[in-house]
């Protein structure tokens, strides 16, 4: 296969990946920069075949592919180059296939966590983290590198207390006075179920958080969000970290400025 032909395709791994957005929003990226003969695809792939379908796809003219639920640790596992944060993280949600073979993997993830925030967070400033699955640690990561001072709750506290440790947090049991409150449980996704009281922040406390965050995104406003916009928060959407990051990859992979406002469009109308 001629190289010129070759690495037009993109993709996103998970099991299941059917609700990804990634695709509509990167299929609109790819023609507003006039990448004609690129596509997005969704890639079902239940996790008994993901190792060996990843190390195919370069030869089936994939460039690269995003990597979510469960699929994320597994693909940093399997490649042969990582970049620091991807390690640190201990997960990847962005890889890349040169021309040789070799897997390239990052995490775009935190980055683009940083970038939805409407200002970096200060250094020496507090936020409080809920959740230590993968996009906790991914948040976790990238605030305690900005100098932020970070607090992690989970249901189950354990997990908690490996992420803190990992990552240089510290754990607690209840509410922590913050500047920044992130929600990255799947409280509030509507397959996953829960209620705001699965969480240690009651809707009259939010008001002590100026900003909210949550990873989740829905196309009407997050259990969390819908309390925290009540309260005077300024809020942030789970769907503007989905931009950021898929912009993050897209760059990585063409070497083009994403067209962001063109990404959240077509996530808004997905
Ligand atoms: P994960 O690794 O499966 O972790 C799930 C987390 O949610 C764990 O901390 C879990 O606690 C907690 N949890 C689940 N149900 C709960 C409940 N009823 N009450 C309290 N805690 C509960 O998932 P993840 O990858 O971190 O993703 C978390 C959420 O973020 C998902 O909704 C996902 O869709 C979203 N997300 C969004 C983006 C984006 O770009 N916007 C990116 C990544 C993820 P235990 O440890 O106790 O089980």
């Amino acid at each position: 296969m001629p190289e010129a032909l070759a690495a037009t395709r993109l993709g996103v791994l998970g099991w299941p990946v059917a609700h990804s957005r990634s695709p509509q929003m990167q299929n609109a990226a790819l023609a507003s920069l006039g990448l004609d003969d690129w596509r997005y695809q969704a890639l079902p792939v239940p996790p008994e075949l993901f190792p060996q379908t990843v190390r195919g796809l370069r030869g089936a003219g994939f460039r690269g592919a995003n990597v979510t639920i469960p699929h994320k640790e597994a693909a940093l596992a399997l490649a042969d180059l990582a970049s620091e944060r991807a390690r640190a993280i201990g997960a990847a949600n962005t890889l890349s296939f040169s021309a040789d073979g070799a897997i390239h993997a990052d995490n775009t993830d935190a980055p683009g966590f940083l970038a939805a925030l409407p200002e970096i967070p200060r250094p020496g400033s507090r936020a409080l983290v809920l959740g230590a699955g993968g996009s906790a640690r991914a948040v976790v990561w990238a605030l305690v590198a900005a100098g932020v001072q970070v607090a992690v709750w989970n249901r189950t506290r354990p997990r908690a207390e490996r992420l803190a440790e990992e990552l240089g947090a510290r754990v607690t049991d209840d509410a922590a006075e913050a500047d920044l409150l992130v929600n990255c449980t799947a409280v509030g996704l509507a397959s996953s179920g829960g209620e705001l009281k699965d969480l240690p922040v009651s809707a009259e406390y939010l008001s002590t958080y100026a900003t909210v965050v949550d990873l989740v995104y829905r196309s009407t406003p997050t259990l969390v969000l819908a309390a925290a916009a009540r309260a005077g928060c300024t809020t942030v959407d789970g769907a503007e970290i989905l931009v950021q990051q898929g912009a993050l990859s897209l760059e990585a992979w063409t070497g083009l400025q994403a067209p962001i406002e063109v990404m959240r469009a077509a996530v808004r109308d997905a």
